[in-house]
């Protein structure tokens, strides 16, 4: 009778869930209604696990004597990863927010693996089918975990360098082929139950040691101005991880959250290897992307410093100037600095837009999230395709804490590592005011013929100190004038 019942409301929560996370998905999709879109989805997650959590009264009798010990393990667990969380989340810095979301999502394909893990050594799957759907899910979530580790310490820059050596594809092909060969050899054993020639547990083991070996050695040469690619790959492939889980062991809500998350990452993925002008298999296979290759410090002019006042009352008196941030305005914080100064432009008639690069910042979206958190309204935001001709016509481009992003380079140079990705046409604007605190180059770690350019004038500083200049100027232009 209880069983019964647990089952009534997981199944009726599953659905619940489904339907909110698709339905949060939809609501994401415009930045006025995301926040709701992204309360509804953690709903359904919410949902999801309670639901999940009833079913541990539904063991059979075998398992009774331990239910206690597994009542215990899973609240420890919810308590722990909840208020990891939940601190995190609070007291995370807008700038490290990248290196947590990969740092999560590998997580989550360390949790697919796990559920995978727990599967194989139990020896749990039924039939052939079932079996390799777990050895996939294995792969795919202990490559995602291991891979994210790495991408995570290139967002945090412990690791400065993408790591090459000779004969690096080989061994990752070798690495991958084996463990392939083994999974191969698991699905085998298993289902034939033919005598291994190790404890087939060890094999299992084996197994997972290459794929962990797999995901670091794939991710450690991937160049700089790769990782938006490398970070949206790894949660298709968590989503797909965990999907494939969600049929070994028949969840439904898994197996939908899990291919929500691995459809849209996928498209997240297509979308931002275009952004870069970049195939997939180029992002994860080639040495592109490698700064040692460039030649570097071939720039031609000086770099002509202007005060942050002077700018600011250049900028109160063109007819229109163009913005474009990127991560030094996240470090600086300065968004809402800027939308003041912005609002005095306006006030005084010039014609003000955002121009956002899809890989600007160190995340997906980072700068629509930050212009969005000071306020900035929709229609003065304009993605790269609906506004880089009008640089043309633009009296001001002001490059904010943005660099690879205005890089000329990636139009000439190709022994650059950014050649070929599209990039904001700063440099073609009657003048250029970049704001940044020094000679600091940008993530891909290359120079910028931009700052050297006859029409760019370096504003040095703090985004958030200048621009509080910039307002004062601004400002005290009106008190004269009153
Ligand atoms: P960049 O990293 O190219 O440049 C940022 C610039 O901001 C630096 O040159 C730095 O110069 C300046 N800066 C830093 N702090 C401050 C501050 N407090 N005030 C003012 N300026 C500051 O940023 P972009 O946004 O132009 O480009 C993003 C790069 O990150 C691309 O290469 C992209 O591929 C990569 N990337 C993007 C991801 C994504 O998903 N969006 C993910 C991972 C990587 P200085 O030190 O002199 O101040």
């Amino acid at each position: 009778m209880l069983t019964t019942i647990v089952h009534l409301i997981t199944g009726s929560a599953d659905l619940a869930a489904a339907f909110l996370f698709m339905y949060g998905l939809k609501k994401m999709s415009s930045p006025v209604s995301a926040p709701w879109g992204i309360r509804m989805a953690g709903i359904g997650m919410l949902v999801a696990i309670l639901a999940n959590f009833l079913q541990v009264f539904t063991v059979d009798e075998a398992a009774k004597p331990h239910l206690l010990v597994n009542i215990i393990l899973a609240v420890t667990a919810l308590a722990l990863g909840a208020s990891v969380a939940w601190f995190k989340g609070r007291t995370v810095a807008m700038t490290e927010m990248p290196q947590m979301v990969a740092i999560y999502n590998g997580l989550g394909g360390g949790a697919a693996g796990a559920i995978a893990a727990v599967e194989l050594l139990g020896n749990k799957t039924h039939g052939l089918g079932q079996l390799l759907v777990t050895l996939l899910g294995g792969l795919i979530g202990a490559v995602s975990l291991s891979g994210s580790v790495i991408a995570w310490a290139k967002l945090d820059e412990i690791l400065k360098k993408p790591l090459r050596f000779p004969g690096q594809r080989i061994l990752n092909a070798t690495v991958f082929v084996a463990a392939l060969v083994v999974a191969g050899y698991i699905a085998f054993a298993v289902h034939s139950g033919a005598p291994a020639l190790l404890p087939i547990s060890s094999i299992i083991w084996i197994f997972f040691g290459l794929t962990l070996l797999f995901g670091i050695l794939m991710t450690l040469p991937i160049g700089g101005a790769d990782m938006p690619v490398v970070i949206s790959i790894y949660n298709a492939a968590t989503g797909l991880a965990v999907g494939f889980d969600g049929y070994v062991i028949q969840d439904p809500a898994l197996m939908i959250a899990g291919m929500v998350v691995g459809a849209a990452g996928t498209l997240l993925t297509l979308l931002m290897a275009k952004a870069m002008n970049r195939s997939v298999s180029n992002v994860l296979f080639s040495d592109f992307g490698d700064v040692s290759k460039q030649e570097q410090g071939k720039m031609v002019g000086s770099e002509k410093p202007e005060e942050a006042s002077d700018a600011g009352i250049f900028m109160r008196y063109a007819a229109s100037v163009i913005i474009i941030p990127g991560y030094g305005l996240a470090v600086a914080q300065a968004q809402e600095k800027l939308y003041e100064f912005v609002k005095l432009l306006l006030s005084a008639g010039v014609k003000v837009r955002f121009a956002i690069h899809p890989v600007a910042g160190r995340m997906p979206g980072q700068m629509d999230v930050l212009l969005a958190e000071a306020g900035v309204p929709y229609d003065l935001i304009f993605q790269l395709d609906d506004i880089n001709d009008d640089f043309a016509n633009t009296d001001v481009a002001l490059v904010i804490g943005a660099n690879d992003v205005v890089n000329p380079a990636a139009r000439t140079d190709k022994s650059s590592p950014i050649y070929g990705m599209p990039i904001l046409n700063a440099d073609k604007s009657k003048k250029v005011y970049v704001v940044k605190r020094g000679q600091g180059k940008g993530y891909s770690g290359v120079d910028n013929q931009l700052f050297y350019d006859d029409s760019t004038f370096m504003v040095y500083g703090d985004a958030q100190a200048v621009l509080v200049k910039m307002i004062e100027a601004v400002r005290s232009l009106g008190a004269a004038a009153a």
